[in-house]
């Protein structure tokens, strides 16, 4: 399939769809082609920065081995091309019949975060909803969720994201925003160069390390540590 760019030549100012951020960025074309992406200093969320995901989204385009149809995997365990169309009749027929057998509430739609996320569950939502299933799971179901749930259970709202930027301590615990979330990096960078405070307490590594004073934080260290801050918030609520 050739994948042609609507200009021949020049600079298309739009945004990267491959997470939330929906950072800035300039598409570089030349002779109908994608040759870099950049970043748009001028966009407030990303201020020109462009993490590795949306420097590389070229590959979704050009990439030799991007799946460009349908694939149906054999018993053997390899996957065969089928055509859309009988893909669509194979997979209706079962669902249909699971909905026979079992009722609609034993089908679940279930989407991951690809490229263009938000429209992607809407679309899963309203289809299984048609379908008579309330059963609706995403990325967000193990993740999100319960964040929302915290928010909400611990200050009665959700307010995210933080601000980082004017904040005086912030812990990363679990959480590499510098990988995962640059634009939240940028805003923790500015708080500490205001003088704001940063803790990682990293599972990966054998100790978490205070990126301030080096100081480490043992793993063991950390169940104690989650202790002493349940008693801090506890105090600090009801005194
Ligand atoms: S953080 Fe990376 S993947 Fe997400 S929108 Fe920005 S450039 Fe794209």
């Amino acid at each position: 399939m050739q994948s042609r760019t609507t200009i021949d030549n020049g600079t298309i100012h739009t945004l990267c769809r491959q997470c939330a951020h929906h950072c800035g960025i300039y598409a570089h074309i030349q002779d109908g082609r994608i040759t870099k992406i950049s970043g748009n200093k001028t966009h407030p969320e990303n201020l020109g920065m462009v993490c590795s995901k949306g420097r590389e989204a070229p590959d979704w385009v050009y990439h030799p081995e991007r799946l460009t149809g349908c694939r149906k995997r054999t018993p053997s365990g390899d996957f065969k091309t089928i055509e859309y169309e009988r893909a669509l009749d194979e997979i209706s027929e079962k669902i249909v019949n699971i909905r026979d057998h079992f009722g609609a509430r034993a089908m679940s739609a279930w989407t991951g975060e690809a490229i263009g996320f938000l429209q992607q569950e809407a679309y899963a939502q309203r289809f299984i909803n048609a379908f008579g299933s309330p059963n609706f799971f995403t990325a967000d179901s193990v993740c999100f969720a319960s964040r929302l749930m915290a928010y909400v259970t611990c200050q009665g709202y959700w307010s995210y994201p933080p601000d980082f930027e004017n904040a005086q301590m912030i812990i990363l615990w679990g959480a590499n925003p510098a990988y995962s979330h640059p634009p939240f990096m940028q805003a923790i960078n500015r708080s500490r160069r205001k003088g704001g405070k940063l803790v990682v307490v990293d599972r990966k590594a054998r100790m978490g390390r205070n990126p301030q004073t080096g100081e480490p934080i043992h793993i063991p260290a950390k169940k104690a540590l989650k202790f002493r801050i349940a008693k801090a918030a506890k105090d600090a609520v009801m005194g």
